[in-house]
């Protein structure tokens, strides 16, 4: 197997005898394939997104809510033939699309598990926004919804917090090369069927940053063109302690100055209410529906 160049982190070793950055072999590795009510309204519905989070991740962020699966290795390894069942076990459930969480280290599997699949949902890149735009061309036509991250535009920022200092420069070019693919939003009744929603949450001491990510977006992309998912769920984790700057929640003051500014931009979305702040977002990693 050639080195692998999959994400930004350029890793360059062959998976199949080692791993990379996002501590990933060659092989599939999944934690939990699952409805999920948690998502936007427009992505969770009545009758839940369908959703696979896979194991490893291309970033490093101290405040992941997922660092078993993340970092932790958890998870079961399975052949595109295998996954391509899951895929079809979901949308047997009824769900409203197929949500794939950190996908792209296993991009080559995974669309060969959808070309197995054939599934007849949307399908949604749900992704941290560290991506290639040349990863992102390989998902062209099989991706319906992009749902990125756009976490920080300071480098600093990024480079303590995810340990990606190059994180803006990736994940700018990145969401506009999936703007480009998804250029409008598509919508049946309630449910998006096509489109970009851009996430973004706020972190605590941190509001400039967030401030520079709505102009970035005013910038660059039409407002009736995508939707901004401002979050205020950001909950410290034990490694935090390491970062007194973020080691608590975001206050009141805090969310309202970047909700204000978003209301005021004009953006189309979803801004989480600030009491949501509790991890009941993150599902259990207990292997369902592997
Ligand atoms: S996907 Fe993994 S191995 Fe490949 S370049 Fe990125 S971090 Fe490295």
């Amino acid at each position: 197997m050639e080195g692998c160049t999959l994400c930004p982190r350029m890793c360059g070793v062959d998976r199949s005898v080692a791993v990379g950055y996002c501590g990933s072999g060659v092989t599939v590795k999944a934690a939990r394939a699952a409805k999920h009510h948690w998502e936007e309204p427009c992505i969770s519905g009545t009758k839940g997104s369908g959703t696979v989070f896979f194991s490893g991740c291309t970033l490093g962020c101290v405040f992941c809510q997922n660092r078993e699966i993340s970092r932790g290795g958890i998870g079961i390894e399975l052949t595109a033939e295998q996954l391509a069942e899951v895929f079809q076990r979901l949308e047997n459930q009824g769900v409203h699309n197929l949500n794939l969480v950190t996908p792209t280290h296993f991009t080559p599997q995974i669309l060969q598990a959808i070309s197995i699949a054939k599934p007849s949902v949307p399908i949604v890149m749900n992704t941290g926004g560290y991506e290639l735009v040349e990863t992102l061309r390989k998902w062209e036509g099989t991706v319906d919804i992009y749902l990125p991250d756009l976490k920080y535009v300071s480098a600093q920022l990024s480079g303590t917090y995810s340990a990606a200092p190059n994180y803006f420069e990736m994940a700018s070019r990145a969401i506009l090369e999936m703007h480009r693919q998804q250029p409008k939003l598509v919508w049946e009744g309630d449910l998006l069927k096509k489109g970009l929603i851009v996430r973004h949450l706020v972190l605590p001491g941190c509001v400039q940053d967030s401030l520079a990510v709505l102009e970035f977006l005013d910038k660059h992309l039409p407002k009736d063109s995508f939707l901004l998912s401002l979050m205020s769920q950001y909950t410290p984790t034990p490694v935090c302690a390491a970062h007194k700057a973020i080691n608590r929640r975001v206050t009141t003051y805090e969310y309202r100055k970047v909700a204000d500014r978003a209301a005021e931009l004009g953006f189309s979305g979803f801004a989480q209410d600030l009491r949501s702040a509790k991890e009941e977002y993150t599902p259990p990693f207990d292997l369902e529906g592997l």
